[in-house]
């Protein structure tokens, strides 16, 4: 299968002389297409920092990233702008939906910005409201929704331009759990159906769970990976548990 992302030996600095902090040390992995993958680790363990690099919104301190054959490392300015638009789709954890506009708008908002025609805009987001069971809040403003409703708006305003990679840093954060569980299915059928590939930060086992396979990073290193095979989701979760309490993370912390 194609890689879709390969990072390739990448480090990781903030900070200057003589107070470094390293936030990345030498991390490399690859992502094929189809694949729903999930990070996690320890608070402070370089999660946000391996994420923010991937999609552009900061730079490594060596090291490549490439996505769908493009070394974004080298991008810049409007190349970059147009590449994160064309290839990149967002989901965070404070949804980042535009307060002043409804939910079709800010759908649409991603498609418009491409200048894709009116006509097809309506046809796709018709299929993700369908999909991400949204139909009947398209009218409503951002604060007439619930918190699971705004993650499965923002969800669609990721998919809608058919990114390469879809980037999720803890999208189950702010959502109770029954709104994380229509979310997750919706990542599932996103990634079985559409073949959506998705990478997603978590430090919750039960968002993790749902991923295919997941990176563990502590220190800002790769410390174990798990495969989900055909265990099911609750064997695979049983299986994270048991990671996150080898990496020494607080078990209240990730349940
Ligand atoms: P996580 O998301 O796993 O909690 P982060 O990627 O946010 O971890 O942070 C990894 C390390 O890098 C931490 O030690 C953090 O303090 C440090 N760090 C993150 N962002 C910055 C920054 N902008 N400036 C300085 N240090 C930072
Ligand atoms: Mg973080």
């Amino acid at each position: 299968m194609k890689n879709i992302l390969k990072v390739d030996k990448i480090e990781k600095y903030y900070g200057n002389k003589g107070n470094i902090t390293k936030a990345i040390d030498n991390i490399s992995f690859t992502v094929d297409k189809g694949e729903f993958v999930g990070i996690m680790g320890p608070s402070g363990s370089g999660k946000t920092t391996l994420l923010n690099c991937i999609s552009t919104i900061d730079k490594v301190t060596t090291g490549h990233i490439r996505i769908s054959d493009v070394d974004i490392t080298e991008l810049k300015g409007k190349k970059l702008e147009s590449f994160r638009q064309k290839e990149l789709g967002f989901i965070f954890q404070d949804f980042n939906l535009l307060d002043t506009l409804t939910a079709y708008e800010n759908i649409a908002l991603a498609l418009t910005i491409q200048n894709i025609a009116p006509d097809e805009i309506h046809n796709r987001i018709q299929a993700a409201a369908e999909k991400l069971e949204i139909r009947d809040v398209l009218k409503k403003y951002p604060f007439q929704m619930s918190g699971g409703q705004k993650q499965r708006v923002a969800s669609a305003r990721a998919l809608i331009s058919e990114p390469s990679l879809i980037l999720a840093d803890e999208p189950t954060g702010a959502l109770d759990s029954k709104s994380s569980r229509l979310l997750l299915s919706s990542f599932e059928k996103l990634n079985g159906e559409l073949l959506s590939t998705i990478l997603m930060v978590t430090h919750d086992a039960f968002t993790a769970s749902y991923a295919k396979r997941i990176l563990f990073i502590k220190d800002g290193r790769i410390f174990n990976e798990l495969i989900r095979g055909k265990d099911s989701r609750k064997e695979f979760f049983n299986k994270i548990i048991e990671v996150v309490t080898l990496l020494g993370g607080d078990i209240g912390d990730v349940i």
